[in-house]
């Protein structure tokens, strides 16, 4: 496919724009970019594509705003992830015949090698990690891209046949895929989620079914057996399902028995590992682990070195992350839960005695379902942020709760009152903007405070995985 001299609308100058941005110009495209940023805060990625441009196609620039009249008169229209296909402005394209494609689409149709496509409404990241972490401790090259980091769009001018690519996908993306077809597809779970984008569940949901549409006989369908929602699918999809379970046994696919993770396929059962290899906690990565081995044995990664990758997993940075073990104390950084149900599936990770340190921009939530797992595993509670009141008022009557002013404060807090065996854990249910940048600036907030008055004493702090007990089966 050639791009030279064509007019390719560019929308969104993030990662993933300024990615296809960049692709195109190489391929000798006239490239618009737009964003409604303006360009004081989109450098210096701008620049280095100006300096691109000076060598290779053309780059025309509408920041700070939109003009309708290059979505109507473009050949082509590359939509970056964060932005909603729902914009009139998309409309104007299609209404024009101009095709609206999402950057995965536009690299799908360039890449070489395989592709994994990963979504489903928790736990993207962490597979996909976990997926290439698999292949790439198998020796095979194997990248992680999408929403993980890494726009894919990246890797394709240095593809291979050989290649794998782990894709972490929104259904976002998924909207504006039109060829886009994964070998291998998993959808790990659905619950309500961006509803505020949706119509109802069943579009999120046909949002995320997209990931399989192009699928033919020989790929792979992988999907959670302990979903409803995605079990459904096994029987709708193209492609041959291969499930996952962490409550049964299967006739084809990966799941636990009698403490052990299993795989069966056409040639037969094979044991993978005991469970108690899994470092991560909680029952929700156990099924992150049976998906991603599921992948990696579809995709050809030999099944005996699996449970050395698996051991050697430390999982994702903000996700139930073990920050430091500190005089018995367990520390542990879950700042990607950012919403009622990821905190209550940290909560579920540890039997008890927790110091929980919630708060921050109240998305909604309805911290009132979280009662019974606070009742039952927290002993104190420390809330931040603006939904302090709010999280104090649902939770006071059931745990301790205190407040604290800052992050350092309230590890202070938990830290005065944990002893050998507690866990004190950063599980917010709640944006992070009211008093930080975004969750990272919120989870490192917290690292920083647990580590600062042990720097230096690096014998006491022991990282690692969990031991058995605490995988909250
Ligand atoms: P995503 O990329 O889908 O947001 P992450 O791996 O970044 O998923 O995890 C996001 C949050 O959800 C974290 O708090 C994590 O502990 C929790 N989580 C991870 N895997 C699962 C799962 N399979 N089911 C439910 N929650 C999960």
């Amino acid at each position: 496919m050639s791009y030279r001299g064509k007019s390719v609308l560019v929308a969104g100058a993030g990662r993933s724009g300024v990615a296809a941005a960049r692709f195109l110009l190489s391929r000798g495209a006239r490239v618009t970019l737009t964003d409604i940023r303006p360009r004081e805060s989109l450098e210096p990625a701008v620049g280095g594509l100006e300096e691109l441009a000076a060598r290779s196609g053309e780059l025309a620039l509408e920041l700070g705003g939109h003009r309708e009249e290059s979505f109507r008169r473009s050949d082509l229209v590359v939509v970056s992830p964060g932005i909603p296909l729902s914009l009139p402005l998309f409309d104007a394209s299609r209404a024009a015949g101009v095709p609206v494609i999402a950057e995965v689409e536009l690299a799908y149709r360039h890449i070489e090698g395989t592709l994994i496509g990963i979504t489903g409404s928790n736990g993207k990241t962490t597979t996909t990690a976990l997926v290439a972490h698999l292949a790439s401790a198998a020796g095979r090259r194997c990248r992680a891209a999408g929403n993980i980091g890494t726009p894919l769009i990246r890797y394709a001018e240095d593809s291979a046949p050989g290649d794998l690519y782990a894709v972490e996908l929104s259904s976002f993306q998924l909207e504006a895929i039109d060829t886009f077809r994964p070998a291998i597809g998993a959808i790990l779970n659905l619950t309500p989620d961006h509803l505020d984008r949706y119509a109802g569940f069943g579009e999120y949901v046909a949002a995320k079914q997209r990931l399989f549409m192009n699928q033919v006989d020989g790929d792979r369908a992988v999907l959670n057996a302990d979903d409803a929602r995605t079990a459904a699918m096994a029987a709708a999809v193209h492609s041959r399902p291969v499930l996952f379970s962490r409550r049964r046994s299967l006739e084809r696919g990966a799941f636990v028995r009698g403490g052990r993770v299993l795989y069966r396929s056409d040639d037969g059962e094979r044991d993978l590992f005991p469970v108690e290899a899994v470092g991560l906690v909680g029952a929700h990565n156990l099924e992150n682990v049976l998906a991603a081995c599921a992948m990696a044995i579809l995709a050809g990664i030999p099944a005996e070195g699996l449970e050395a990758g698996v051991r050697a997993f430390r999982g994702v940075e903000h996700r139930i992350e073990l920050v430091a073990e500190l005089d018995g104390v367990r520390y542990y950084n879950d700042s990607k839960a950012t919403n009622v149900d990821a905190t209550a599936k940290a909560l579920e990770s540890f039997p008890g005695n927790i110091l929980l340190i919630a708060g921050g921009r109240d998305k909604e939530g309805d911290f009132a379902s979280l009662r019974p797992l606070v009742r039952q595993r927290v002993r104190r509670l420390v809330v931040i942020g603006e939904a302090a009141d709010k999280l104090r008022r649902a939770l006071a009557d059931v745990t301790a709760v205190s407040a604290a002013g800052s992050m350092e404060e309230a590890v202070s807090a938990c830290r005065r009152e944990a002893g050998p065996g507690d866990v004190v854990l950063l599980a917010p249910a709640c944006a992070s903007f009211d008093m930080f940048r975004d969750y990272e600036e919120r989870g490192r907030a917290f690292k920083e405070a647990v580590l600062a008055p042990h720097r230096g004493e690096e014998a006491g702090r022991r990282p690692g995985p969990c031991e058995e007990g605490f995988h909250g089966l």
